[in-house]
């Protein structure tokens, strides 16, 4: 612990941390301790892991970095902190991201933008940027993020590290703080596939207080890593081809595949012919999921509240409008726009028909491939401010990391080396619903 204190203190102007829990960690760590001394310790003994500031943890302040938030206190933990603690790992802090989880560059919090390790004036990616930044700058062993739509496995890449996006259903969502509930999927961002293996353990599994888990028993990830098989991959023509894919990164994965092929996997090309309607469905289901999930912050049950309203329902108005940030309040209204009676058709009903059609089109792939190959981002770490104006811009970044999130399925982002200005590359996996076992062995025999 104290050395990771220490690098904490070290990388501060970094912001990755919204809190650092020093006590509870001491505390938890002395009791580790001694279980360890008794023989009796759990499978992430001394583990050192930082969770996004949208996971509650018991007598915690969790924020999800918005000042409607600010100072909450939880009431109890989310099953995914619960089985951490089961197991002896140690909390030590809350980590900075987009406020409610909806950016992509962690610069919409309340507390700030995050800076990116490799250079400060650059973003981590979002909107698990503190989560990314955390096992970056070695502030913690691993960290746990949300992807709705690429919150783990974007960061991950502008980091460098490995981000998991598990099957939906695979881990609970109970006490976490949701966005889009039938998107939003807890994963692990970590430097090694090992620990991604040993935390999804841990994490998955059926939850009482999570009806939408799977029942599914749930695999040795960590036993069967060493047994990879030759995998049938598809890449998918359009995101290779895509003219908003940065030229280094599309050389990386070139190469990439052509070492796949040597290495006897078979690649091979396929047409994707719904590219364009990704990010429109997305953002249309999204944020009609928001616009719900967020009706609860009234100012009445949860944190920030007005205190000059002299009515409920200005009560309601103001402490919305004091407490949700610019990004947020887009989101909320359009997402109540999509919904409203007229626009329903036009508009929700259309992308969920949208989300059948990606869904089954990725099914019908996945009876002739093992694994979907494409890009993450389509850019390398930009500048913090540079794509802040336009929110369009920011949201076609996200082309090719909801495509599993619509459908499902589980997604790894994999680090692939530096361009020439040592930023990071990286490369995106998807493989057949609750085939994480396959995946993670995969992507251990890959890197
Ligand atoms: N950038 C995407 C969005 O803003 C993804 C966010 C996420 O996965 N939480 O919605």
């Amino acid at each position: 612990l104290a050395y990771y204190f220490k690098q904490i203190k070290d990388n501060e102007h970094l912001n990755a941390f919204n809190e650092v829990f020093f006590y509870s960690a001491e505390v938890q760590a002395k009791a580790v301790q001694q279980k360890i001394e008794e023989g009796a310790a759990g499978k992430l003994a001394g583990m050192v892991i930082g969770i996004k500031d949208n996971i509650c943890y018991k007598d915690h302040i969790v924020t999800a970095s918005s000042k409607m938030l600010d100072g909450f206190v939880s009431p109890y933990s989310s099953t995914v902190v619960q089985r951490l603690l089961q197991e002896d790992a140690l909390i030590i802090g809350r980590l900075n991201c987009d406020e409610f989880a909806m950016g992509g560059s962690n610069e919409t919090s309340y507390f700030g933008p995050v800076g990116n390790a490799v250079n400060s004036d650059l973003v981590p990616g979002g909107s698990s940027g503190g989560s990314a930044v955390a096992v970056q700058a070695d502030m913690c062993l691993a960290s746990l993020g949300t992807d709705t739509g690429g919150s783990v496995r974007q960061p991950a890449a502008f980091c460098g590290q490995i981000g998991l996006k598990p099957t939906y259903g695979r881990i609970s969502r109970y006490g976490v703080i949701a966005y889009a509930s039938s998107f939003d999927q807890v994963g692990p961002i970590t430097s090694s596939v090992e620990d991604a293996a040993l935390l999804l353990q841990v994490l998955a599994g059926a939850d009482e207080n999570d009806s939408t888990v799977s029942p599914l028993e749930v695999p040795d990830y960590s036993a069967n890593l060493n047994q990879s098989k030759k995998q049938k991959i598809a890449v998918l023509k359009e995101t290779i081809e895509s003219e908003a894919l940065d030229p280094e990164i599309k050389t990386a994965i070139l190469k990439s595949i052509e070492d796949l092929k040597a290495q006897g996997h078979t690649v091979e090309y396929v047409s994707f012919d719904l590219l364009d309607y990704l990010v429109p469905a997305y953002y249309i289901l999204t944020t009609a999921e928001a616009s719900s999930n967020l009706s609860r912050y009234d100012g009445v049950h949860y944190g920030h509240r007005n205190t000059e309203a002299k009515s409920l329902t200005e009560l309601y108005k103001l402490s919305r409008a004091e407490g949700f940030g610019e990004e947020v309040k887009r989101r909320i209204l359009l997402g109540t726009f999509v919904l409203s009676a007229g626009y329903y058709d036009a508009y929700y009903q259309k992308a969920q028909q949208v989300r059948r059609l990606i869904r089954d089109k990725l099914d019908v792939l996945f009876e002739d491939y093992d694994l979907i190959l494409s890009p993450v981002a389509p850019t390398p770490p930009f500048k913090i401010g540079d794509n802040l104006q336009d929110p369009l811009v920011m949201y076609m970044a996200d082309i090719f990391t909801v495509l599993p999130s619509l459908s499902g399925n589980p997604a790894i982002a994999l680090p692939l080396g530096n361009n020439k200005d040592g930023l990071p590359l990286s490369i995106q996996f998807i493989a057949k619903h609750f085939e994480e076992e396959q995946l993670l062995a995969f992507s251990q025999a890959f890197l």
